[in-house]
């Protein structure tokens, strides 16, 4: 992993640097590049402002593991409303849940209970809910919560990583369920018998395992997958094998974070193709934002402009 990488995922986890980090105006101005506000209204306002240019959005509230399971009541309240906030005005727009946020850590039932009633509720106007994957730890209780929740509920969807070397056969392992998944490359630091250290591994994981979605979807009734990439290479070609199989040019979505490549999500969507953006919003910002410089280091650049502008 190369070392500036490593650096800010490992500052990722550090109390103090967060704690610093929350109190510099400069560090909130710099966020505000791939977050459009901590509340809510902020990000219904960017779904908004995206929705006119013909480009879906996922909302996320920020923040990881809670102190108690009443907190992931809360949580699920915020969504309830969210979505709420989303049918009266009519946005195209889905959300996006990370397990940690609804109490996966105290009690799988009563995770399950919570993430279902939000299920139920998109469900109503024909929304799909997007479960996150988090860090490895994570995968087993991750894959438990989305199998159960597959099993009464069609429009829930799971992301799974391509740099984790479990990925393919996990996937095996879920494919009788047709599942919803986005193909996202990984933003955690993990051990190398964990998660391929080389990106070259990564990529190729990526192509092999979305090209086994469209196949699936082609030819056996599956779900076409969500392509969750920057990664213009990447979406070329699994967009080519998509046409090649014969699947509509909708039929893989493209989903990107907001505030990275803008230009390319109109050109997207002028092209045909359906897009959506993953819109982060909440106080808990300090380790997501440090994931978002750990992809590409070259962003600290914004961090040092925005200490002196
Ligand atoms: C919709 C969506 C949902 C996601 N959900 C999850 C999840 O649930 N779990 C998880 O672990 N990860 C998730 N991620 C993050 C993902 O794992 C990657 O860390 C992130 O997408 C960067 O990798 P990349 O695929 O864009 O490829 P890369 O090879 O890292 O990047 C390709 C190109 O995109 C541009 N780029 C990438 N990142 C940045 C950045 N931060 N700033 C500026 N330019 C950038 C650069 O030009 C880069 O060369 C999600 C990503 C997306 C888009």
């Amino acid at each position: 992993m190369p070392i500036a990488r490593s650096i800010l995922l490992w500052g990722s986890r550090n109390r103090w640097l967060e704690q610093q980090a929350r109190q510099r105006t400069f560090a909130r101005r710099a966020v505000r590049r791939f977050m459009p506000g901590e509340d809510v209204d902020a990000a219904l306002a960017a779904a908004t402002t995206l929705a006119a240019r013909g480009i879906g959005s996922v909302l996320t509230q920020l923040g990881e593991n809670l102190a108690s399971a009443g907190e992931a009541d809360t949580v699920r309240d915020h969504y309830l409303e969210v979505l709420d906030g989303i049918g009266e005005r009519t946005l195209p727009a889905l959300i996006s849940l990370k397990p940690t946020q609804l109490g996966i850590d105290f009690d799988l039932g009563a995770c399950i209970a919570r993430v279902d009633a939000i299920i139920e509720r998109a469900g109503r106007r024909g929304e799909r809910v997007w479960i996150d994957m988090e860090d490895s730890s994570y995968v087993d209780p991750t894959l438990d919560l989305f199998r159960q929740l597959r099993r009464r509920h069609d429009n829930v969807g799971l992301c799974l990583q391509t740099y984790l070397r479990r990925t393919s056969a996990d996937l095996e392992g879920l494919l009788p369920l047709k599942p919803a998944i986005r193909l996202v490359k990984g933003a955690y630091a993990e051990p190398p018998e964990i998660a391929y250290p080389n990106k070259a591994d990564t990529d190729a994981a990526y192509l092999t395992i979305g090209t086994t979605l469209i196949e699936h979807a082609a030819h056996r009734g599956g779900t076409p997958p969500v392509i969750g990439t920057h990664d213009l290479r990447i979406i070329r070609a699994l967009q080519e094998r998509a046409a090649a199989a014969g699947l509509a040019r909708r039929a893989c979505e493209v989903h990107m974070l907001y505030g990275i490549r803008s230009a390319e999500q109109d050109r997207l969507h002028r092209e045909g193709y359906a897009v959506r953006v993953l819109v982060s919003y909440g106080r808990a910002w300090f380790r997501w934002y440090m994931r978002r410089l750990a992809e590409r280091p070259a962003n600290l650049w914004f961090v040092l402009r925005s200490v002196v502008s």
